[in-house]
This record gives structure tokens, sequence and C-alpha cells, in this order.
């Protein structure tokens, strides 16, 4: 078993998990294979009410499953609740989906009948982070389960209880094998499901370095694979911008907003020099309200980092930033300073006056530190917020809409803001994912569908002996 440490208290156990090893993977793998074709089987209606039963047990004792989730997460109560919010809201969202999903288009014409169809992909391998646990594990299941696919789900081993206690009831509510949890680490559980023969599409949400290694282990069996991975989304803050209360709020939050550690939190800001002095001003005025404590606590407006480890590698980006002569500013204020040893908690942070090839600069810092740098023409900001290996998400931000527009188009990443850049912004409706190292594939609607089925051609040919063939 695998101690659950709370990150606000580090000596708190929240709980226990077990720690499956490739025997158990194998019987988790089996069983949803056993499944499938019983599931795949489902008419629309029989679809559509369990997806609704699903949504309805994800639902389930909310209040303490968000509790727990902070407890083992850190995060603060209210994002726990938009993150555990996420499991019904994508089973009902898919649920519309499922009617389409089933939905033939057939040709008859001269040549023969065609049909175009849609078939489940199988088994689907779900790997999940800890940062928002159940939205994103739900991010795949949900479109999964509404394609006819059967899954295995590995949580993350620093937040797995929320999690899997959603996934216990959800999959109480639907037949046997449907659902199947392994819960473990990456390099024994996680490997050993994407190395799965029978598995037959792998979603990873993870760090860069995971995602290489789901990949590798998946080519053996030619298994696909859905990359979520990590981002150093630039935030771009034209001379046609505004900086006010307004614009700053909205960059704070959303680069600080669960301690920093969201996948596509703005990491750099790069600002026009005209507006560079006031803007930094501004920001440190409003990133200065910010409270850091537990996040049971409803004064705090963010948590802890995950761990100890996260923490240290935080504060290593702050240190390096110091030593090559850069200006770093601590704010917000400690809500239990008494306390403030026993989490892995960390200050808000601005830091100025360092290059574009720092380490805080190139690197997902995922943490609350960020760097916020000058430029003087929009080519340059373009190029600079392209100098990355990453491309998840990026911002605009202008008063002139048109013009804001015409720079998005110009960056390189999967989704393009324009005066927001925030969770919630990118919905359901719309694809996400990410380009370069930031990962592979779609998610959300019909683009998460096409990811996890097959496109099916049945094919009678009328003209079969007209078609080129060999020489007789
Ligand atoms: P991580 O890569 O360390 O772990 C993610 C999951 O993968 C965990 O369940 C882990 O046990 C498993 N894992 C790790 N190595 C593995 C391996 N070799 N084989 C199989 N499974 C393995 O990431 P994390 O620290 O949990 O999450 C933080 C990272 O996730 C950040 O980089 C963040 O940007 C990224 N992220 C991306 C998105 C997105 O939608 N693009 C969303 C959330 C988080």
């Amino acid at each position: 078993m695998h101690a659950v440490h709370n990150p606000a208290r580090a000596r708190d156990i929240v709980g226990e998990s077990a720690l499956a090893d490739a025997a158990l993977v194998d019987r988790a793998v089996r069983a949803a294979a056993a499944a499938a074709p019983g599931w795949a089987a489902l008419t629309v209606t029989e679809r559509r009410d369990a997806l609704k039963a699903a949504a309805g047990a994800a639902l389930e004792d909310f209040e303490n499953r968000a509790r727990l989730l902070t407890n083992e997460q850190g995060k603060v109560l209210w994002e726990s609740m938009v993150d555990l919010a996420g499991a019904p809201y994508l089973l009902r969202e898919c649920r519309r989906l499922i009617e389409r999903v089933a939905a033939e288009e057939i040709v008859d014409d001269e040549r023969g009948r065609f049909v175009r169809r849609r078939r489940p992909v199988g088994v689907v391998a779900v790997i999940v982070p800890w940062n928002y646990p159940v939205l994103l594990a739900f991010n795949a299941i949900a479109p999964a389960l509404a394609a006819g696919d059967t899954v295995v789900v590995k949580p993350s081993e620093l937040a797995p209880l929320a999690l899997t206690a959603v996934l216990h009831a959800v999959s109480a509510a639907l037949p046997d094998g449907v659902i199947n949890v392994v819960p473990g680490d990456g390099a024994q559980t996680g490997h050993a499901l994407a190395a799965h023969p029978t598995v037959r599409r792998v979603m990873f949400t993870g760090g860069t370095a995971g995602g290489r290694e789901v990949m590798r282990a998946a080519a053996e069996s030619i298994t696909g694979v859905g990359l979520e991975l990590g981002g150093n989304d630039p935030a771009l803050v034209l001379e046609s911008a505004v900086v006010d209360d307004a614009l700053v709020t909205a960059l704070r939050n959303s680069a600080f907003t669960c301690s920093g550690q969201v996948c596509f939190a703005i990491k750099r800001i790069y600002v026009h020099r005209s507006h560079f002095g006031d803007l930094v001003e501004a920001l440190a005025a409003v990133t200065d309200q910010l409270t850091v404590g537990d996040g049971l606590d409803p004064a705090s407006s963010i948590g802890p980092l995950i761990s100890a480890a996260a923490l240290d590698r935080v504060q290593a980006l702050i240190r390096d930033s110091a030593e090559i002569g850069g200006t770093v500013t601590e704010l917000g204020r400690k809500l239990d300073p008494a306390g403030w040893e026993r989490g892995h908690f960390l200050l808000p942070h601005l830091v100025t006056g360092i290059p574009q090839q720092s380490r805080l600069v190139a690197a997902e810092q995922f943490g609350p530190v960020l760097p916020i740098l000058p430029f003087d023409t929009e080519n340059e900001a373009i190029a600079l917020a392209n100098d990355s290996e990453y491309g998840l998400a990026a911002s605009v931000w202008s008063r002139d809409d048109e013009h804001a527009f015409a720079v998005a188009r110009g960056i390189e990443a999967g989704t393009v803001f324009v005066n927001v850049h925030a969770a919630g912004a990118s919905d359901h409706t719309t694809p996400f994912g990410g380009v370069k190292q930031s990962g592979i594939g779609r998610i959300n609607g019909w683009a998460g569908i096409e990811e996890l089925t097959e496109t099916q051609m049945l094919i009678r040919r009328d003209d079969a002996a007209n078609l080129p063939g060999p020489p007789a």
C-alpha cells in the first residue's frame, strides 16, 4: 500500500492506495475486454440511459468527496468542486453525442453501396495526473463510454482517492467491467497498462516526459495514443491593450489558480514595452491580495503545492532567477504563518529582468512564479511565444479584436485565447490539445469521440467487373 499525504499538513495521511502490479493490470484489462462486446452492442437509448445513471452516481456524496480532494490535492474547496462537477457535466454532454456516434452514412450510387460508420476502439486506458484528477479523467472516460468503449483508469499516485471514490460509484451504475481502476505509480502500473497488448488506445494526461514513455510502451502493440501534455503558455499583452484592473486580474487568476499547477495556466507574460512598468505594478498589486493557506480554509485563495519535490523544484527556479540578476518579488499573505512549514506552501512571485533563455522562462514551472518580459515589436513577441518546445495554449490581449485574432493566427499552440486565458474558456464545445511537445490529438465534444472510435467502411461494388485489376 501507498500512503497519500495532505500537502497542507504533510505529516497527515489522508488515505492509502494500492500499487497494482502487472498481474493486476492484466486482470483489469481482461475484465474490460470481456465487457466490451456487450457494452458496444447497447442501443442508443440504452446507452443514453446508462450514461444518465452514471452522471447521477458521479454527483453522490459531493461535498465529502470535494473535501477529500482538497485534503489529498491541496487546492481550495471551490476548485475541488469544479473538478468533481466535471464528471457529471462531461457524462451529460457526451450523452448528446451518442446518436451521432451510432448514425451511419449510406451512399447508394451506380458503383454500389458504401456504408461509413464508427466502431468503438475497444479497451481504453486512461492515465490521469493529480492536478484536476476527476475532470481530466472524465475528459477521456465520458467520450469513451459514449463511443461504446470500456475503460481501465490509472489515477495518479499523488491524488487517487476522490477519483477512485467517483469511479466506484459510477462503475456500480454501469454493467460489470465497463469501468475498471488500477491504482499505482507510473513506472510499474502505468507502464504495464500502456504496454498491454489488449489496450487499443491510451489516453494520457500528464507531463511530456511521461507522455514520451507511454508512447514508447504503446508502440510495441501499435496502440494509438492521445497525449495531453505539459505547456508553457505565453500571454502577449499588445500595445493596443488597455492595462486595467480587469486585465491584470485575469492574468493573475490564470497564472496563480491552483498555485499555478494548471496545464494551461499563463506561464510567461510578454508585454509591449510601453505598458511594461504599469503592468508589472498593477499585477503586483492584485497578486498581493492573494492569501495562501489550507484549501479547506475559506480565507485561502490558493493552497499548497502538491509535494515537497514540487516545492523544491519551483524554489530552485526562483533562486536561479535571483542568481542571474532577476528582480524577484514575493507577494501575497501567509494565512497561518505558524503552520507554514507543515505544508508545501509557497507565496506567489513575480519575476522581471531575466532573459528568454533563463530556466524560469524556458521550463514549465507548474507553480506560483511568473516571469514578465518586455517586447518592442509584435513579430518579436510572436517569435518569443513560439520559441518553446511546448504549444498547448496562449493568449493575446488587445482592445482591437481583429488585430488580436491576426496575431493569434501566428502562434504555435492548440488554442489561442483572445482577452481571456482561463479554465472554462475552453469547454466541451471546443476541441482542446497541444502542438509540438504539448501533445497529440484533441479532446472535447466530437473531437474526443473521433479519438476513441475507428471509422469502418462497408462496401458492396456493383461495378466490380470494371474495376482495375491484375491482367487476366
Ligand atoms: P506525470 O506525467 O508525472 O503523471 C501523470 C500520470 O502518468 C500519473 O498517473 C503517473 O503515475 C503516470 N505516469 C508517469 N510516468 C508514466 C509512465 N512511464 N508510464 C505510464 N504512466 C506514467 O504528470 P503529473 O505530475 O501528474 O501532472 C503534471 C503534468 O501534467 C504537467 O506537465 C501538466 O502540464 C500536465 N497536464 C496536462 C494537461 C493537458 O490537458 N494537456 C492537463 C493536466 C496536466
